[in-house]
């Protein structure tokens, strides 16, 4: 892939018209750090006290490699076993990704960070959360981790600014627990990053727009980007067989996505500019299997426009 017009000096960590997280840390530190993604089973209140997200597949958001009931110990060995090179400096995130990884007493989330982090050469922590899970008490528990040439993230589902598209979602919370969350993890100095998902039904481009501009104007260190997509097993899969659900094509999310990116900070590193999901459990759209394309066509999308990500932020 080749880099755009002679506007290198509009990126900050990456050589894509975007900041991408993995380009940050690579540029940041100088060698390869990788997440190492951690269920720690910990449930999630509102698939308790709910009915859950309409798009939350029984792994609860987890990633396709998180697998299945093993200790935290366990999953941390096995992963790191898989990636450790001896050739290559190589360091690692304890990412915990399924679930709501702030829910619980804070003796037991003090257990599972600390097993997590006793591991050799781990250099960072991010934990996964709802936006109503979040207070003083678990912002200051997570902040005692910090140190230096350390990386601490907490990852918030907002999904979206929009209260009806929240309900739509089944999200059991609002926006405005986004943003309390947002206010007490940047008093605490924990970078946070926010996911969102484009393609709503119901969202509007123009509603689109606003999320990418409102995200610019919080203290907001990333965000994490997804498509609607359906998942075997899931009230959306029903709905989306009863022909209530349109979904975005290739092209439409490919453009969709430039346009949020060009609202979104310059600073603001990106984790992820597409949904993943394991081959076996996507029902549609069947071309978010396809990563390298999505990101080709982003890339390509950004040369052909002539722009990158704040290119629309005031500086
Ligand atoms: S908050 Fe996360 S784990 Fe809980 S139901 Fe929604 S997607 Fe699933």
């Amino acid at each position: 892939m080749s880099l755009p017009i002679n506007h290198s000096e509009s990126y900050i960590f990456s050589n894509k018209p975007y900041n991408f997280f993995g380009d940050y840390l690579r540029e940041k530190y100088g060698f390869r750090v990788f997440k190492l993604p951690i269920n720690a089973f910990l449930g999630c209140p509102n698939r308790i006290e709910g009915s859950g997200c309409i798009f939350c597949s029984d792994s609860g958001s987890a990633s396709p490699s998180v697998g299945s009931h093993i200790t935290i110990s366990d999953q941390m060995r096995s992963a790191l076993n898989a990636l450790r090179r001896s050739d290559v400096q190589t360091r690692y995130i304890a990412y915990f990704q399924a679930y709501t990884n702030t829910y619980g007493d804070l003796a037991n989330l003090k257990s599972i960070y600390d097993e997590a982090l006793a591991f050799d050469d781990i250099m960072g922590l991010m934990i996964g959360t709802r936006p109503d899970t979040i207070n003083d008490q678990i912002a200051s528990l997570i902040k005692n981790y910090d140190r230096s040439n350390f990386e601490l993230w907490i990852e918030l589902g907002m999904q979206s600014i929009h209260n009806p598209s929240l309900d739509y979602l089944r999200r059991g919370h609002s926006f405005e627990d986004t943003r309390k969350s947002i206010d007490i993890i940047s008093r605490y100095d924990i970078q946070v990053s926010l996911h969102v998902i484009l393609g709503i039904p119901g969202e509007s481009w123009d509603d689109m727009m606003k999320t990418a501009e409102t995200i610019s104007s919080m203290p907001v260190n990333g965000v994490k980007i997804h498509h609607l997509h359906v998942l075997r097993n899931t009230p959306l899969n029903t709905m989306y067989e009863r022909g209530e659900v349109p979904l975005l094509s290739f092209k439409s999310y490919v453009s969709l996505l430039c346009d949020f990116v060009e609202r979104l900070r310059k600073d603001i590193t990106i984790h992820r500019i597409a949904g993943d999901a394991l081959e076996d459990i996507l029902v549609a759209p069947r071309w978010g299997l396809e990563k390298g394309t999505v990101q080709k066509a982003v890339i390509d999308e950004f040369n052909r426009r002539g722009t990158w990500q704040g290119f629309f932020c005031e500086d």
